[in-house]
């Protein structure tokens, strides 16, 4: 499965629940971008590994009926690790961190990642999330569909080829992100 491919399930899957998506940074956030945009989508332009975090306090701020898909990379996972506690603890029913694993820094010119010797279904359940695999476009949108409609917390592993697709930049600037994005959660928690 292309990681661009992926991006569009989770983009329509989201969008089909209303959920919230945090997408990290790099081609990740550019190819959901042009796949799949919408205002519930927040691009992490930046900050390698925080989408988990990010998505972790929207999760906690939220009412428990508005879902939130964090999506991350292997590699901004591996440079986050330490969140995985903090979803231990609080253990939000509507957080669902996606892992968009392409065993690869992808973003920087495919320099291998350690993921392949990661078993992610332990460290997933060693962190009280429900673990969800995927690799193929009708095995992801079950899995997402799962994720998005039981209680969470859990962990969707998508397995995804390397490789970037031809996308261009994010054409919002960071404030436009944002501005956008808060209305349309403002908007969402006030139609539910
Ligand atoms: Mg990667």
């Amino acid at each position: 499965m292309r990681r661009v491919d992926a991006l569009k399930v989770v983009g329509e899957e989201a969008d089909s629940e209303d959920a919230v998506v945090v997408v990290h940074l790099g081609f990740p956030a550019r190819e959901l971008y042009h796949v799949y945009d919408r205002p519930l989508n927040f691009y992490m332009l930046g900050s390698m590994g925080q989408s988990c975090s990010v998505g972790l306090g929207l999760a906690l701020s939220l009412p428990d009926d508005v879902e939130v898909l964090a999506v991350e990379g292997d590699g901004g996972l591996m440079m986050n690790m330490g969140i995985l506690p903090t979803i231990a603890q609080e253990s939000p029913p509507n957080y669902s961190l996606v892992l968009v694993d392409n065993s690869a820094y992808d973003t920087t010119g495919g320099q291998p990642t350690p993921s392949e010797r990661i078993d992610w279904k332990s460290v997933a359940k060693a962190h009280g999330m429900t673990y969800l695999r995927a690799e193929d476009e009708r095995s992801l949108r079950d899995a997402l569909r799962r994720a998005l409609r039981e209680e969470g917390p859990h962990m969707v592993h998508a397995v995804v080829e390397r490789g970037n697709a031809d996308v261009p930049l994010i054409d919002m600037t960071p404030h436009e992100i944002i501005s956008r994005f808060m209305r349309a959660l403002e908007k969402r928690v006030k139609d539910r």
